[in-house]
């Protein structure tokens, strides 16, 4: 038996669902790559970049995944041998290590926790004792989306300066930008970015940078420099060289679309969304979680992130749990990955979701629940629709 028949619901933490709006958007003939609309619109997406990292600093848009954005922070401003410290809360800052150590840089992990976020008082201990400044850059993951966690960015940064540290201070905002607040000039990020296909609604293939005058400095005497990555040649005035080559044409105008879907409901307005629907998913975790069958892998609520959210389920097995929710309601939920692969799952809730999305994905996750057998608390579903009521009325 399945109801499965309907619109599919993706609720992995990305990519993420694309409006139709974007999609049609894209639905249209290639244009010319050197005059005409294309050039403006690059202009003016590079302009809201701005709105959305919140910076006066320089963006740039690349025919990439995040992991192009990764590879264009660190080879634009720092050169081989250099040491970097990577901020460790999951899978993905380590990976981003790992490239880091691939390019010839000096690797070093700050150890973490993945059921918390980086601990601010072991960034500041480390940079203490860093005296000679051979550290030159700190990396860290704003959301990290293999443990849910939230780090605190602008509690990082003064982690670094009560160091009276000169690192630079890059930033993966892949899984939340859009989502939650994120303030690159306010917290002095000298580095941030960011990819399409999470919290953007656009489909994967683009990453985004923004850099400030500290990192456009350092960038003048970096040697891991690349053509295909050089922020000096995108900074060129001819069109073609925004792209280093043809641009992602009808990417860039998907992308248009989802950037006026966005600013149209208001930055502010998309982090409320997002905060609302992660605590009702929180409330319904909660609820499940009463008898010891599942339990939220971040430990700590103010730790838990808004876009994604990480389930540990010691008491059942989260294939057969993602499975039911898919063939029986066509709800995709995403494996757990890296150190705690297997041992749960998450659920994305970031983009273009909406109350209705959420509060139908938890209904298929407890139906899920109790066609298992697996015991939970009942009534999660229940506990987030209260609280999504109690938001909207207030
Ligand atoms: C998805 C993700 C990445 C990787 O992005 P790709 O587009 O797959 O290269 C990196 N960092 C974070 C935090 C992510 O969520």
């Amino acid at each position: 038996m399945t109801l499965a028949t309907g619109r599919p619901f993706l609720m992995i933490p990305g990519p993420t669902n694309v409006p139709e709006e974007v999609l049609r958007a894209m639905h249209r003939p290639a244009v010319d790559i050197y005059v005409g609309p294309l050039v403006e619109l690059t202009d003016n997406c590079l302009r809201d970049l701005k709105t959305i990292f919140r910076t006066q600093g320089k963006t740039f848009i690349y025919a990439s995944n995040g992991h192009g954005g990764w590879e264009s922070a660190l080879t634009n401003t720092l050169s081989r041998g250099d040491k970097v410290l990577v901020l460790d809360s999951g899978r993905f800052a380590r990976g981003w290590g790992e490239m880091a150590a691939v390019l010839g840089l000096d690797v070093e992990i700050l150890p973490g926790d993945w059921r918390k976020a980086v601990d601010a008082e072991a960034l500041q201990a480390r940079l203490d004792a860093d005296r000679d400044g051979a550290i030159k850059a700190v990396l860290v993951v704003q959301v990290d989306t293999a443990s849910g966690v939230i780090n605190d960015i602008a509690r990082l940064r003064k982690a670094i300066d009560a160091a009276g540290h000169n690192a630079l201070f890059l930033v993966d905002t892949i899984a939340s930008l859009g989502c939650v607040p994120f303030e690159m000039d306010a917290w002095g990020v000298d580095v941030a970015l960011t990819g399409a296909q999470k919290g953007l609604m656009t489909p994967p293939g683009l990453a985004f940078v923004a850099a400030n005058e500290k990192a456009l400095a350092a960038h003048e005497h970096a040697d891991l420099k690349t053509q295909y990555w050089d922020w000096t040649f995108r900074l060129g005035e001819e069109h073609y060289q925004k792209y280093c080559g043809t641009p992602p044409e009808h990417l860039l105008f998907g992308f248009r679309e989802a950037l006026d879907i966005l600013m149209k409901e208001g930055l502010d307005a998309s982090h409320r969304r997002h905060r609302l629907l992660g605590e009702a998913v929180r409330k319904a975790v909660n609820v499940w979680a009463k008898d010891g069958a599942l339990e939220m892998n971040i430990l700590e609520e103010a730790e838990r992130s808004n876009s994604v959210t990480v389930v540990l389920t010691p008491g059942l097995d989260p294939a057969a749990l993602m499975r039911f929710c898919e063939e029986t309601c066509n709800v995709k939920l995403s494996g757990t990955i890296g150190e705690i692969n297997g041992l749960g799952f998450r659920i994305g809730h970031m983009g273009y979701v909406n109350a209705p999305m959420v509060i139908g994905t938890l209904g298929a996750i407890e139906m899920g629940l109790a066609a298992l057998k697996v015991p939970h608390g009942r009534g999660g579903v229940q506990a987030a629709v209260d609280h999504l009521t109690s938001a909207v009325s207030e």
